[in-house]
Protein backbone atom coordinates (compact mmCIF):
# COMPACT_ATOMS: atom_id res chain seq x y z
CA UNK A 1 0.00 0.00 0.00
CA UNK A 2 1.44 3.05 -1.14
CA UNK A 3 2.42 5.68 1.73
CA UNK A 4 0.77 9.08 2.43
CA UNK A 5 4.12 10.69 1.43
CA UNK A 6 4.08 9.12 -1.82
CA UNK A 7 0.38 10.40 -2.49
CA UNK A 8 0.91 14.07 -1.09
CA UNK A 9 0.23 17.03 -3.48
CA UNK A 10 2.73 19.52 -1.91
CA UNK A 11 0.29 21.28 0.17
CA UNK A 12 2.43 22.09 3.17
CA UNK A 13 4.60 24.11 0.70
CA UNK A 14 2.57 25.66 -2.11
CA UNK A 15 -1.38 27.11 -2.36
CA UNK A 16 -3.24 24.13 -4.66
CA UNK A 17 -5.34 24.99 -7.24
CA UNK A 18 -8.74 23.54 -7.83
CA UNK A 19 -7.60 20.35 -9.94
CA UNK A 20 -4.74 19.85 -7.59
CA UNK A 21 -7.18 20.19 -4.50
CA UNK A 22 -9.24 17.89 -5.92
CA UNK A 23 -6.55 15.19 -7.02
CA UNK A 24 -4.61 15.56 -3.56
CA UNK A 25 -8.29 14.31 -2.11
CA UNK A 26 -9.25 11.84 -4.56
CA UNK A 27 -5.64 10.41 -4.27
CA UNK A 28 -6.71 10.01 0.02
CA UNK A 29 -9.76 8.30 -1.08
CA UNK A 30 -8.59 6.53 -3.46
CA UNK A 31 -5.33 5.10 -1.53
CA UNK A 32 -7.51 5.01 1.51
CA UNK A 33 -11.16 3.78 0.82
CA UNK A 34 -11.52 1.99 4.42
CA UNK A 35 -10.45 5.06 5.67
CA UNK A 36 -11.59 7.99 3.60
CA UNK A 37 -14.89 9.09 1.54
CA UNK A 38 -14.58 11.69 -0.82
CA UNK A 39 -18.51 13.66 -1.77
CA UNK A 40 -19.80 16.96 -2.96
CA UNK A 41 -21.62 18.85 -1.10
CA UNK A 42 -22.21 21.65 -3.69
CA UNK A 43 -21.75 22.42 -7.04
CA UNK A 44 -20.78 25.99 -7.99
CA UNK A 45 -21.85 28.66 -10.44
CA UNK A 46 -18.70 27.99 -12.44
CA UNK A 47 -19.48 24.38 -11.91
CA UNK A 48 -16.70 22.99 -9.51
CA UNK A 49 -17.71 20.67 -6.61
CA UNK A 50 -17.35 21.87 -2.91
CA UNK A 51 -15.32 18.66 -1.48
CA UNK A 52 -16.05 17.15 1.87
CA UNK A 53 -13.82 13.87 3.01
CA UNK A 54 -14.60 12.72 5.32
CA UNK A 55 -11.84 10.16 7.93
CA UNK A 56 -12.55 7.36 9.99
CA UNK A 57 -13.20 3.99 9.22
CA UNK A 58 -16.70 2.86 9.07
CA UNK A 59 -17.78 6.42 7.97
CA UNK A 60 -21.43 5.93 8.31
CA UNK A 61 -21.41 4.88 11.85
CA UNK A 62 -22.51 7.42 13.96
CA UNK A 63 -20.40 8.86 16.74
CA UNK A 64 -18.98 12.37 17.69
CA UNK A 65 -17.32 14.03 14.84
CA UNK A 66 -15.38 17.29 14.01
CA UNK A 67 -15.83 19.46 11.24
CA UNK A 68 -12.97 22.08 9.99
CA UNK A 69 -13.35 24.25 6.78
CA UNK A 70 -11.35 26.84 5.11
CA UNK A 71 -11.56 29.32 2.64
CA UNK A 72 -14.77 30.48 2.66
CA UNK A 73 -12.99 33.59 1.70
CA UNK A 74 -11.61 33.44 -1.55
CA UNK A 75 -8.01 34.92 -0.98
CA UNK A 76 -7.50 33.10 2.46
CA UNK A 77 -5.88 30.32 0.68
CA UNK A 78 -3.91 29.10 4.24
CA UNK A 79 -7.09 27.55 5.26
CA UNK A 80 -7.06 24.96 2.44
CA UNK A 81 -3.33 23.87 3.29
CA UNK A 82 -4.16 23.69 7.32
CA UNK A 83 -6.99 21.50 6.74
CA UNK A 84 -5.41 19.59 4.32
CA UNK A 85 -2.99 19.18 6.83
CA UNK A 86 -5.17 18.44 9.43
CA UNK A 87 -6.60 15.51 7.19
CA UNK A 88 -3.47 14.06 6.52
CA UNK A 89 -2.11 14.14 10.26
CA UNK A 90 -5.86 12.30 10.95
CA UNK A 91 -5.41 9.75 8.70
CA UNK A 92 -1.85 8.99 9.30
CA UNK A 93 -3.33 8.35 12.87
CA UNK A 94 -4.96 5.54 11.19
CA UNK A 95 -2.78 4.35 8.39
CA UNK A 96 0.45 3.64 10.49
CA UNK A 97 -0.55 4.94 13.42
CA UNK A 98 2.08 7.53 13.47
CA UNK A 99 1.50 10.95 15.42
CA UNK A 100 2.96 13.72 17.69
CA UNK A 101 0.25 13.41 20.42
CA UNK A 102 0.12 11.83 23.82
CA UNK A 103 -0.84 8.67 23.27
CA UNK A 104 -4.00 9.12 25.52
CA UNK A 105 -5.18 11.43 22.92
CA UNK A 106 -4.49 9.90 19.40
CA UNK A 107 -6.46 7.03 21.23
CA UNK A 108 -9.40 9.10 21.55
CA UNK A 109 -8.86 10.56 17.99
CA UNK A 110 -9.12 7.26 16.18
CA UNK A 111 -12.55 7.20 17.78
CA UNK A 112 -13.82 10.47 16.63
CA UNK A 113 -15.13 11.23 13.13
CA UNK A 114 -13.63 14.08 10.86
CA UNK A 115 -15.70 15.86 8.00
CA UNK A 116 -12.62 18.10 6.31
CA UNK A 117 -13.88 20.94 3.83
CA UNK A 118 -10.47 22.73 2.81
CA UNK A 119 -12.04 24.79 0.06
CA UNK A 120 -15.84 26.36 0.52
CA UNK A 121 -15.47 28.92 -2.42
CA UNK A 122 -13.48 26.98 -4.74
CA UNK A 123 -14.48 30.02 -7.67
CA UNK A 124 -13.49 32.39 -5.49
CA UNK A 125 -10.14 30.63 -4.75
CA UNK A 126 -9.36 30.37 -8.56
CA UNK A 127 -10.08 33.62 -9.41
CA UNK A 128 -7.68 34.73 -6.94
CA UNK A 129 -4.44 32.40 -7.67
CA UNK A 130 -5.00 32.95 -11.37
CA UNK A 131 -4.98 36.75 -11.49
CA UNK A 132 -4.71 37.97 -7.79
CA UNK A 133 -8.07 40.07 -8.07
CA UNK A 134 -9.78 40.79 -4.81
CA UNK A 135 -12.52 38.74 -4.31
CA UNK A 136 -14.27 38.77 -0.88
CA UNK A 137 -15.88 35.04 -1.23
CA UNK A 138 -17.56 34.37 -4.79
CA UNK A 139 -16.51 36.28 -8.04
CA UNK A 140 -20.34 36.69 -9.58
CA UNK A 141 -22.09 39.18 -9.39
CA UNK A 142 -26.12 38.45 -9.62
CA UNK A 143 -27.33 42.08 -8.65
CA UNK A 144 -30.55 43.43 -10.98
CA UNK A 145 -29.59 47.02 -9.66
CA UNK A 146 -26.91 48.04 -12.16
CA UNK A 147 -27.60 51.97 -12.88
CA UNK A 148 -24.81 53.27 -10.67
CA UNK A 149 -22.05 53.95 -11.67
CA UNK A 150 -19.10 51.66 -10.12
CA UNK A 151 -16.02 49.34 -10.51
CA UNK A 152 -15.36 46.25 -12.49
CA UNK A 153 -12.91 44.48 -11.09
CA UNK A 154 -10.47 43.19 -13.84
CA UNK A 155 -7.41 42.60 -15.74
CA UNK A 156 -6.63 45.70 -18.15
CA UNK A 157 -3.27 45.68 -19.57
CA UNK A 158 -3.55 42.05 -21.18
CA UNK A 159 -1.26 40.41 -18.63
CA UNK A 160 -4.29 38.51 -17.47
CA UNK A 161 -3.04 39.43 -13.89
CA UNK A 162 -5.35 42.25 -11.76
CA UNK A 163 -3.02 44.31 -9.40
CA UNK A 164 -3.83 48.26 -8.10
CA UNK A 165 -3.90 51.29 -10.35
CA UNK A 166 -2.39 54.43 -8.95
CA UNK A 167 -3.15 58.19 -10.78
CA UNK A 168 -1.85 61.24 -9.93
CA UNK A 169 -3.77 63.52 -7.56
CA UNK A 170 -3.17 66.36 -5.67
CA UNK A 171 -6.02 65.25 -3.37
CA UNK A 172 -4.59 61.74 -3.44
CA UNK A 173 -4.61 60.32 0.43
CA UNK A 174 -1.39 58.33 -0.29
CA UNK A 175 2.42 59.25 -1.42
CA UNK A 176 5.03 57.04 -1.39
CA UNK A 177 7.11 56.28 1.23
CA UNK A 178 10.47 58.24 1.43
CA UNK A 179 12.26 54.35 2.58
CA UNK A 180 10.87 52.36 0.16
CA UNK A 181 10.37 53.90 -3.23
CA UNK A 182 7.19 52.47 -4.72
CA UNK A 183 5.53 51.80 -1.38
CA UNK A 184 2.51 53.84 -1.12
CA UNK A 185 1.75 54.71 2.61
CA UNK A 186 -1.46 57.36 4.55
CA UNK A 187 -0.40 61.09 3.30
CA UNK A 188 0.07 63.27 6.12
CA UNK A 189 0.41 67.00 6.22
CA UNK A 190 4.30 67.29 6.21
CA UNK A 191 4.81 65.21 2.92
CA UNK A 192 5.07 67.00 -0.51
CA UNK A 193 3.55 65.22 -3.48
CA UNK A 194 3.24 63.68 -5.51
CA UNK A 195 0.17 62.21 -3.86
CA UNK A 196 -1.75 58.90 -5.33
CA UNK A 197 -5.15 57.86 -5.70
CA UNK A 198 -5.51 54.36 -5.38
CA UNK A 199 -8.07 52.11 -7.23
CA UNK A 200 -8.35 48.12 -7.97
CA UNK A 201 -7.13 47.45 -11.40
CA UNK A 202 -10.37 47.10 -13.65
CA UNK A 203 -12.55 49.36 -15.19
CA UNK A 204 -15.72 51.79 -14.36
CA UNK A 205 -19.06 51.01 -15.44
CA UNK A 206 -21.69 53.37 -16.85
CA UNK A 207 -18.78 55.69 -16.10
CA UNK A 208 -19.58 60.03 -17.31
CA UNK A 209 -16.00 60.84 -18.18
CA UNK A 210 -14.98 62.44 -14.84
CA UNK A 211 -16.77 60.96 -11.96
CA UNK A 212 -14.49 57.91 -10.53
CA UNK A 213 -16.80 56.26 -7.78
CA UNK A 214 -15.10 54.75 -4.78
CA UNK A 215 -14.29 51.40 -4.95
CA UNK A 216 -15.00 48.60 -2.12
CA UNK A 217 -14.08 45.23 -1.17
CA UNK A 218 -16.98 43.63 -2.62
CA UNK A 219 -17.96 46.24 -5.69
CA UNK A 220 -18.14 43.63 -7.95
CA UNK A 221 -18.79 40.68 -5.83
CA UNK A 222 -21.47 41.14 -2.89
CA UNK A 223 -21.81 38.11 -1.65
CA UNK A 224 -20.07 37.17 1.18
CA UNK A 225 -20.74 33.53 1.98
CA UNK A 226 -19.36 34.03 5.88
CA UNK A 227 -22.67 36.55 6.29
CA UNK A 228 -25.35 34.48 4.51
CA UNK A 229 -25.85 31.89 7.51
CA UNK A 230 -29.29 31.51 9.06
CA UNK A 231 -27.52 31.97 12.50
CA UNK A 232 -28.86 36.19 13.29
CA UNK A 233 -28.93 36.54 9.34
CA UNK A 234 -30.05 40.19 8.40
CA UNK A 235 -30.42 41.87 4.72
CA UNK A 236 -27.81 43.71 3.25
CA UNK A 237 -28.74 47.21 4.14
CA UNK A 238 -27.62 45.75 7.52
CA UNK A 239 -25.23 43.48 6.74
CA UNK A 240 -22.55 44.04 4.11
CA UNK A 241 -22.77 40.90 2.07
CA UNK A 242 -25.67 39.23 3.80
CA UNK A 243 -26.78 37.56 0.03
CA UNK A 244 -30.42 37.61 -0.76
CA UNK A 245 -31.54 35.32 2.30
CA UNK A 246 -30.03 32.94 4.02
CA UNK A 247 -28.04 30.06 2.38
CA UNK A 248 -29.26 31.48 -0.89
CA UNK A 249 -25.47 30.49 -2.13
CA UNK A 250 -25.16 26.74 -3.02
CA UNK A 251 -22.10 26.74 -1.14
CA UNK A 252 -23.55 28.32 2.14
CA UNK A 253 -26.72 25.74 1.41
CA UNK A 254 -24.55 22.78 1.06
CA UNK A 255 -23.09 23.12 4.19
CA UNK A 256 -25.74 24.27 6.03
CA UNK A 257 -27.67 21.03 4.87
CA UNK A 258 -24.77 18.48 5.44
CA UNK A 259 -24.03 19.76 8.81
CA UNK A 260 -27.77 19.86 9.64
CA UNK A 261 -27.81 16.06 8.89
CA UNK A 262 -24.64 15.53 10.90
CA UNK A 263 -25.73 16.25 14.30
CA UNK A 264 -22.89 14.32 15.78
CA UNK A 265 -20.36 17.55 15.16
CA UNK A 266 -19.09 18.51 18.62
CA UNK A 267 -16.19 20.86 17.16
CA UNK A 268 -16.21 22.84 14.51
CA UNK A 269 -13.13 24.92 12.83
CA UNK A 270 -13.31 27.92 10.71
CA UNK A 271 -10.50 29.04 9.27
CA UNK A 272 -9.50 32.74 7.87
CA UNK A 273 -6.68 34.71 7.28
CA UNK A 274 -4.63 36.82 8.70
CA UNK A 275 -4.26 38.15 11.77
CA UNK A 276 -2.94 35.24 14.38
CA UNK A 277 -5.70 34.74 16.29
CA UNK A 278 -8.37 32.39 17.33
CA UNK A 279 -11.77 34.27 17.76
CA UNK A 280 -14.37 32.45 19.71
CA UNK A 281 -18.27 32.99 20.45
CA UNK A 282 -19.94 35.01 21.44
CA UNK A 283 -19.60 37.00 18.66
CA UNK A 284 -23.05 39.56 19.74
CA UNK A 285 -22.39 39.58 23.90
CA UNK A 286 -19.27 39.78 26.18
CA UNK A 287 -17.96 36.73 28.56
CA UNK A 288 -20.24 37.94 31.21
CA UNK A 289 -23.56 36.88 29.01
CA UNK A 290 -21.68 33.46 28.07
CA UNK A 291 -22.40 30.22 29.17
CA UNK A 292 -19.75 29.69 32.29
CA UNK A 293 -19.28 26.17 31.25
CA UNK A 294 -18.79 26.81 28.04
CA UNK A 295 -16.15 29.30 28.83
CA UNK A 296 -14.49 27.26 30.79
CA UNK A 297 -13.91 25.02 27.80
CA UNK A 298 -13.05 27.67 25.42
CA UNK A 299 -10.30 28.21 28.27
CA UNK A 300 -8.89 25.00 27.61
CA UNK A 301 -8.86 25.32 23.74
CA UNK A 302 -7.10 28.91 24.28
CA UNK A 303 -4.56 27.25 27.12
CA UNK A 304 -3.99 24.47 23.90
CA UNK A 305 -3.78 27.49 21.27
CA UNK A 306 -1.14 29.69 23.22
CA UNK A 307 1.20 26.63 24.02
CA UNK A 308 1.25 25.59 20.50
CA UNK A 309 0.91 28.62 18.20
CA UNK A 310 1.40 31.56 20.66
CA UNK A 311 -2.23 32.95 18.97
CA UNK A 312 -4.08 34.66 21.47
CA UNK A 313 -7.67 33.97 21.97
CA UNK A 314 -10.59 36.53 22.05
CA UNK A 315 -14.12 36.97 22.69
CA UNK A 316 -15.38 37.97 19.08
CA UNK A 317 -17.70 40.65 20.09
CA UNK A 318 -15.26 42.11 23.00
CA UNK A 319 -12.16 41.98 20.80
CA UNK A 320 -13.33 41.61 17.28
CA UNK A 321 -16.48 43.75 15.63
CA UNK A 322 -15.10 45.56 12.91
CA UNK A 323 -17.78 48.40 13.80
CA UNK A 324 -18.20 48.67 17.77
CA UNK A 325 -21.84 47.26 19.08
CA UNK A 326 -22.15 46.17 15.38
CA UNK A 327 -22.01 42.06 15.50
CA UNK A 328 -21.12 40.12 12.23
CA UNK A 329 -24.62 38.91 11.49
CA UNK A 330 -24.61 35.39 9.52
CA UNK A 331 -21.78 34.59 10.14
CA UNK A 332 -20.78 30.77 9.91
CA UNK A 333 -18.81 30.49 12.76
CA UNK A 334 -21.90 31.76 15.30
CA UNK A 335 -23.97 29.06 13.21
CA UNK A 336 -21.60 26.45 14.64
CA UNK A 337 -22.12 27.52 18.16
CA UNK A 338 -25.27 28.79 18.64
CA UNK A 339 -27.37 26.65 16.13
CA UNK A 340 -25.21 23.20 15.60
CA UNK A 341 -23.68 23.35 19.67
CA UNK A 342 -20.30 22.95 18.17
CA UNK A 343 -17.06 24.11 20.20
CA UNK A 344 -16.72 26.80 16.98
CA UNK A 345 -14.30 29.13 16.17
CA UNK A 346 -12.52 31.69 13.95
CA UNK A 347 -8.72 31.31 13.65
CA UNK A 348 -7.33 34.23 11.31
CA UNK A 349 -4.12 32.30 10.48
CA UNK A 350 -0.52 33.71 10.02
CA UNK A 351 0.32 36.44 12.45
CA UNK A 352 1.57 39.34 10.54
CA UNK A 353 1.11 42.05 13.20
CA UNK A 354 3.60 40.35 15.34
CA UNK A 355 5.94 39.38 12.39
CA UNK A 356 6.69 43.05 12.37
CA UNK A 357 6.72 43.87 15.78
CA UNK A 358 3.79 45.62 16.63
CA UNK A 359 2.43 45.40 20.23
CA UNK A 360 -1.18 44.11 20.26
CA UNK A 361 -3.36 47.05 21.24
CA UNK A 362 -6.47 46.74 23.27
CA UNK A 363 -8.76 45.21 20.90
CA UNK A 364 -7.09 42.52 18.31
CA UNK A 365 -9.46 44.10 15.65
CA UNK A 366 -7.60 47.59 16.03
CA UNK A 367 -4.27 45.92 14.89
CA UNK A 368 -6.10 46.37 11.21
CA UNK A 369 -6.20 49.82 11.69
CA UNK A 370 -2.95 50.62 13.61
CA UNK A 371 -0.36 49.62 10.74
CA UNK A 372 1.86 52.46 10.65
CA UNK A 373 3.98 54.34 7.96
CA UNK A 374 6.77 52.95 9.89
CA UNK A 375 5.31 49.24 10.23
CA UNK A 376 4.23 48.90 6.69
CA UNK A 377 7.88 49.93 5.64
CA UNK A 378 9.28 47.53 8.18
CA UNK A 379 6.61 44.40 6.06
CA UNK A 380 7.72 45.78 3.03
CA UNK A 381 11.61 45.23 4.04
CA UNK A 382 11.08 41.78 5.29
CA UNK A 383 8.52 41.15 2.37
CA UNK A 384 12.32 41.88 -0.14
CA UNK A 385 14.29 39.89 2.40
CA UNK A 386 12.33 36.66 3.66
CA UNK A 387 9.26 36.73 0.56
CA UNK A 388 11.22 37.30 -2.53
CA UNK A 389 9.76 40.74 -2.55
CA UNK A 390 6.36 39.14 -3.96
CA UNK A 391 3.73 41.63 -1.93
CA UNK A 392 5.12 45.20 -3.81
CA UNK A 393 5.62 44.49 -7.78
CA UNK A 394 6.95 47.64 -9.60
CA UNK A 395 4.43 50.00 -10.90
CA UNK A 396 4.48 50.34 -14.72
CA UNK A 397 2.90 53.09 -16.38
CA UNK A 398 -0.50 52.26 -18.75
CA UNK A 399 -2.83 54.41 -20.65
CA UNK A 400 -6.13 53.65 -19.41
CA UNK A 401 -9.41 52.93 -21.38
CA UNK A 402 -11.17 55.72 -19.12
CA UNK A 403 -8.41 57.51 -16.43
CA UNK A 404 -5.76 58.24 -19.03
CA UNK A 405 -2.06 58.04 -17.94
CA UNK A 406 -1.92 55.26 -14.51
CA UNK A 407 0.33 53.43 -13.72
CA UNK A 408 -0.40 49.58 -12.90
CA UNK A 409 1.27 47.38 -10.13
CA UNK A 410 2.07 48.15 -6.95
CA UNK A 411 0.40 45.62 -4.44
CA UNK A 412 -0.07 41.55 -4.47
CA UNK A 413 -1.23 40.45 -1.28
CA UNK A 414 -1.55 37.10 -1.60
CA UNK A 415 1.42 35.41 -0.42
CA UNK A 416 3.20 37.24 2.24
CA UNK A 417 -0.25 39.78 3.34
CA UNK A 418 -3.39 37.51 2.97
CA UNK A 419 -1.10 34.00 3.38
CA UNK A 420 2.23 33.03 5.06
CA UNK A 421 5.00 33.17 2.80
CA UNK A 422 5.45 29.62 1.54
CA UNK A 423 8.27 28.49 3.78
CA UNK A 424 6.21 29.36 6.62
CA UNK A 425 2.89 27.14 5.44
CA UNK A 426 4.55 23.88 6.77
CA UNK A 427 4.95 25.27 10.37
CA UNK A 428 1.08 26.72 10.13
CA UNK A 429 -0.55 23.73 9.44
CA UNK A 430 1.52 21.51 12.22
CA UNK A 431 0.95 24.23 14.69
CA UNK A 432 -2.94 24.34 13.61
CA UNK A 433 -3.35 20.73 14.14
CA UNK A 434 -1.65 20.14 17.16
CA UNK A 435 -4.03 22.29 18.51
CA UNK A 436 -7.36 21.25 16.34
CA UNK A 437 -6.77 17.64 17.31
CA UNK A 438 -6.61 18.32 20.47
CA UNK A 439 -10.44 19.49 20.44
CA UNK A 440 -11.59 16.79 18.62
CA UNK A 441 -10.42 14.38 21.20
CA UNK A 442 -12.89 16.42 23.78
CA UNK A 443 -15.88 14.32 22.30
CA UNK A 444 -17.97 12.37 24.52
CA UNK A 445 -17.50 8.66 23.96
CA UNK A 446 -20.23 6.50 25.43
CA UNK A 447 -19.07 2.55 26.47
CA UNK A 448 -21.15 -0.53 27.97
CA UNK A 449 -20.40 -0.68 31.55
CA UNK A 450 -21.27 -3.50 33.90
CA UNK A 451 -24.26 -5.94 33.10
CA UNK A 452 -25.47 -7.52 36.18
CA UNK A 453 -27.84 -10.72 35.60
CA UNK A 454 -29.66 -11.66 38.66
CA UNK A 455 -31.96 -14.81 38.93
CA UNK A 456 -35.39 -13.72 40.33
CA UNK A 457 -38.65 -15.52 41.31
CA UNK A 458 -41.22 -17.57 38.30
CA UNK A 459 -38.22 -17.77 35.87
CA UNK A 460 -37.60 -13.82 35.46
CA UNK A 461 -34.43 -12.48 34.69
CA UNK A 462 -33.04 -9.02 35.87
CA UNK A 463 -30.37 -7.69 33.62
CA UNK A 464 -29.06 -4.15 34.42
CA UNK A 465 -26.87 -2.73 31.95
CA UNK A 466 -24.47 0.25 32.74
CA UNK A 467 -24.20 3.41 29.98
CA UNK A 468 -21.51 5.25 30.29
CA UNK A 469 -19.28 8.16 29.26
CA UNK A 470 -15.83 8.20 29.90
CA UNK A 471 -14.97 11.18 27.26
CA UNK A 472 -14.20 14.69 28.46
CA UNK A 473 -17.06 16.26 27.43
CA UNK A 474 -20.74 14.90 28.15
CA UNK A 475 -22.68 12.98 25.53
CA UNK A 476 -24.48 16.63 24.60
CA UNK A 477 -21.03 18.22 23.96
CA UNK A 478 -20.69 21.66 24.70
CA UNK A 479 -22.94 22.21 27.85
CA UNK A 480 -25.14 25.13 26.81
CA UNK A 481 -25.89 22.55 23.63
CA UNK A 482 -28.05 20.85 26.17
CA UNK A 483 -30.75 22.57 24.88
CA UNK A 484 -31.11 22.32 21.26
CA UNK A 485 -33.67 20.60 19.95
CA UNK A 486 -32.03 17.76 18.34
CA UNK A 487 -29.67 17.34 20.94
CA UNK A 488 -32.03 14.29 22.39
CA UNK A 489 -30.60 11.98 25.65
CA UNK A 490 -29.09 8.91 25.57
CA UNK A 491 -31.46 6.53 25.19
CA UNK A 492 -31.51 2.40 25.16
CA UNK A 493 -33.91 0.24 22.91
CA UNK A 494 -33.73 -3.60 22.96
CA UNK A 495 -34.51 -6.49 21.12
CA UNK A 496 -34.74 -10.02 22.16
CA UNK A 497 -33.74 -13.31 20.20
CA UNK A 498 -35.40 -16.24 21.81
CA UNK A 499 -36.75 -14.72 25.31
CA UNK A 500 -39.21 -12.55 26.00
CA UNK A 501 -39.30 -9.18 27.67
CA UNK A 502 -42.16 -9.08 30.55
CA UNK A 503 -42.99 -5.82 30.39
CA UNK A 504 -42.63 -5.30 26.17
CA UNK A 505 -42.79 -1.32 26.77
CA UNK A 506 -39.47 -1.83 28.58
CA UNK A 507 -38.30 -2.25 25.26
CA UNK A 508 -37.41 1.89 24.75
CA UNK A 509 -35.51 3.70 27.61
CA UNK A 510 -34.93 7.29 28.06
CA UNK A 511 -31.54 7.75 29.77
CA UNK A 512 -31.11 10.69 29.87
CA UNK A 513 -27.58 12.94 29.08
CA UNK A 514 -24.58 11.73 30.67
CA UNK A 515 -22.15 13.90 32.05
CA UNK A 516 -18.32 13.66 30.66
CA UNK A 517 -15.32 14.28 33.59
CA UNK A 518 -13.97 17.35 31.53
CA UNK A 519 -15.21 21.01 32.93
CA UNK A 520 -12.89 23.13 30.93
CA UNK A 521 -10.10 25.85 32.65
CA UNK A 522 -10.32 27.65 35.64
CA UNK A 523 -12.90 26.49 37.35
CA UNK A 524 -11.59 25.59 40.84
CA UNK A 525 -11.20 21.89 40.70
CA UNK A 526 -6.97 21.76 41.40
CA UNK A 527 -7.69 23.18 44.93
CA UNK A 528 -7.68 20.75 47.30
CA UNK A 529 -9.64 22.83 50.03
CA UNK A 530 -13.10 21.40 49.45
CA UNK A 531 -12.86 18.04 48.02
CA UNK A 532 -15.82 16.90 45.87
CA UNK A 533 -16.69 16.12 42.01
CA UNK A 534 -19.48 15.22 40.64
CA UNK A 535 -21.54 11.87 41.42
CA UNK A 536 -21.87 9.55 38.75
CA UNK A 537 -23.22 11.25 36.51
CA UNK A 538 -21.43 9.91 33.37
CA UNK A 539 -23.76 6.70 33.68
CA UNK A 540 -27.07 5.93 33.76
CA UNK A 541 -28.67 2.03 33.90
CA UNK A 542 -30.90 0.42 31.23
CA UNK A 543 -33.04 -2.39 33.35
CA UNK A 544 -34.79 -5.56 32.02
CA UNK A 545 -37.13 -8.16 32.83
CA UNK A 546 -36.33 -11.19 30.75
CA UNK A 547 -37.99 -14.90 30.77
CA UNK A 548 -36.64 -17.79 28.69
CA UNK A 549 -32.94 -18.31 27.91
CA UNK A 550 -31.89 -16.17 24.83
CA UNK A 551 -30.02 -13.19 24.03
CA UNK A 552 -30.72 -9.37 24.71
CA UNK A 553 -29.51 -7.02 22.64
CA UNK A 554 -29.18 -3.38 23.82
CA UNK A 555 -28.33 -0.62 21.03
CA UNK A 556 -27.60 2.88 23.89
CA UNK A 557 -26.74 5.74 22.61
CA UNK A 558 -27.73 9.43 20.52
CA UNK A 559 -27.61 10.84 17.25
CA UNK A 560 -24.93 13.55 18.60
CA UNK A 561 -23.21 11.13 21.36
CA UNK A 562 -23.51 7.74 18.91
CA UNK A 563 -24.57 4.08 19.67
CA UNK A 564 -22.68 0.93 21.79
CA UNK A 565 -24.24 -2.28 21.86
CA UNK A 566 -24.36 -5.51 23.86
CA UNK A 567 -25.60 -8.79 23.54
CA UNK A 568 -26.45 -10.12 26.41
CA UNK A 569 -26.78 -13.77 26.97
CA UNK A 570 -29.73 -14.77 29.34
ZN1 LIG B 1 -11.98 35.43 6.26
Amino acid sequence: MPSLADVSLGFRHAYLDYDRLTAQLRAWAETFPQLCRLQSIARTPERRDVWVLTIGPEPDRVRPAAWVDGNIHAGELCGSSVALGIAEDVLRLHVDGTTTLPAPIAARLREVLFYVCPRISPDGAEAVLRTGRIVRSVPRDPRLDRGTPRWRIGDVDGDGQVRAMRVVDPAGELVESRAVPGLLVERTLDDDGPFYKVYPEGVIEHFDGRTVPSPTFVVDNPIDLNRNFPWQWAPTHEQIGAGAFPTSEPESRGIAEFTTAHPEIIAWLNLHTFGGVLIRPPGHAPDSKMHQEDLAVFRQVEAWMTEHTGYPTVNGYEEFLYEPDKPLKGDMSEYAYNQRGAIGYVVELWDLFKRIGMTRPPKFVQYYDRVSRADVEKFAHWDAAENDGRSFPPWRPFDHPQLGRVDIGGVDPRVGMWNPPLHELANVCKTQSEVFQRVAALAPRLQIGRIDRRAIAGGVTRVDVRIENDGYLGSYGLPSAKQLDFNEPVYATATVERCTLVDPGAAHQVLGHLDGWGRGLHTGANLPAYPGTRGTTNAAYATYLVTGNGTLVVRAGSCRAGFVTARIEI
